[in-house]
């Protein structure tokens, strides 16, 4: 397929932060951009040539980003697949409703990832109240988790016991479920992919993420691990890029279990807060290969430039009062770079921000990261 070039039209469902900067990156690269988003305030309106201020399920605004926009993406997973389905048929979308749906419903994603041949960890299906009425064994202690629109620790239970398993499920209402063994995790870690076609992908360098309250804290590239299980993660998340005959940036989590082994925990169909450092520290960015990939593009090449930290800004850092941070400190930092979001009003556990530090090594940055942060 020809590729989309400069000044074409790019859409993207949905103007949160991953929006932003797609949008950011679109208009550096010199192409338009078209929002759609109910939000008056969407972070990326600011930097939109046309916001499209409607519901994702819009009749018109979904018939005048297929008639305005030379390729559609998307910003987050929980877009109805079916209206993608539908921009397909008369404008380019990446990636495709199909793995979309995949990405948004945990069933569906765990089977995926089976048939590729990756691990999981030990689940039950749960559809109905029946699925549960089997031996729980294998998969206790575990979580249950709704199979739709959990995120950020989100519609998640964890159980002991098959009694606590079953009134969990029922404590949801019955809504489809995976109920997932708790694995003893050493390590969390991501690798994000870039696929064009076949014989076009390029994978960023693996981050080594840690979690505070669900809610991913600090990413720290290069990960801590050997050498040889990065290349393994890379490999896995290419493999299942492959297998999903995926077009665009995918994001796939990984455990990394006590004995070494990976354990896929779930995909993204889109750039991924774990991929933010690489607006520091990498030759191309993930959002660059977001607009590449869907203007069918080559990827860019991921090379780190430097070891480096990125630290995430929650609401929580902002002011009782609503007062902003002291950013003195960190605005001044040579090997820092602050990013703010542009959301008006801050909340616990609001992803307002993030930063990159940079240093001869993680170790180093990840210290220098932390300084800064308690001088906010
Ligand atoms: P979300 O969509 O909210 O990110 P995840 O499935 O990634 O949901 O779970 C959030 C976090 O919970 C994970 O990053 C991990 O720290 C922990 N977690 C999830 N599943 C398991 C598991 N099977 N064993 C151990 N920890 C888990
Ligand atoms: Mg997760």
């Amino acid at each position: 397929m020809a590729a989309i070039l400069p000044p074409s039209m790019l859409g993207i469902l949905g103007g949160g932060q991953l929006g932003r900067m797609f949008a950011v990156a679109a208009k550096t690269m010199g192409y338009r951009v078209t929002v759609l988003d109910p939000d008056a305030n969407a972070p990326a309106a600011q930097f939109a040539d046309v916001h499209l201020c409607a519901p994702f399920n819009d009749a018109a605004a979904l018939k005048t980003l297929a008639q305005t926009c030379a390729a559609v993406t998307t910003e987050f997973e929980n877009v109805n697949a079916d209206a993608m389905r539908e921009l397909a048929r008369t404008t380019r979308v990446s990636p495709s409703g199909d793995c979309v749906a995949i990405a948004q419903d945990r069933i569906a994603e765990k089977a995926w990832i089976n048939k590729a041949g990756l691990p999981t960890a030990p689940y039950l299906a749960i559809e109905s109240m029946e699925d549960i009425q089997v031996d729980l064994t294998p998969y206790l202690p575990g979580i249950l988790k709704t199979a739709r629109l959990g995120y950020d620790g989100k519609g998640q239970v964890r159980v002991s016991t098959q009694d606590e398993a079953r009134a969990a499920y029922a404590n949801l209402g019955g809504q489809a479920c995976v109920l997932e063994k708790m694995l003893d995790l050493k390590l969390e870690v991501s690798a994000i992919v870039t696929r064009v076609s076949a014989a076009q992908m390029a994978v960023f360098p693996v981050a080594e993420n840690s979690h505070a309250n669900g809610i991913l804290d600090v990413s720290i590239v290069p990960a801590r691990i050997a050498p040889a299980l990065a290349a393994s993660a890379q490999e896995m998340a290419q493999n299942l890029a492959e297998a999903l005959d995926y077009i665009g940036v995918l994001a796939v989590e990984f455990f990394v279990l006590a004995d070494d082994s990976l354990v896929v925990n779930e995909i993204a169909p889109r750039p991924h807060n774990s991929g933010h450092y690489t607006l520091t520290a990498c030759l191309t960015d993930q959002f660059q290969q977001q607009v590449r990939a869907m203007c069918g593009l080559l990827p860019g090449r991921t090379d780190l430039l430097s070891p480096v930290v990125m630290v995430n800004l929650l609401g929580d850092v902002w002011k009782e009062d609503g007062r902003e941070p002291n950013w003195d400190v960190l605005a001044e930092a040579p090997n820092a770079q602050l990013h703010l979001y542009g959301k008006k009003q801050a909340r616990p556990g609001r992803k307002m921000g993030h930063f990159n530090v940079m240093a001869a090594t993680a170790d180093e940055a990840l210290e220098q990261a932390q300084a800064l942060k308690d001088t906010l």
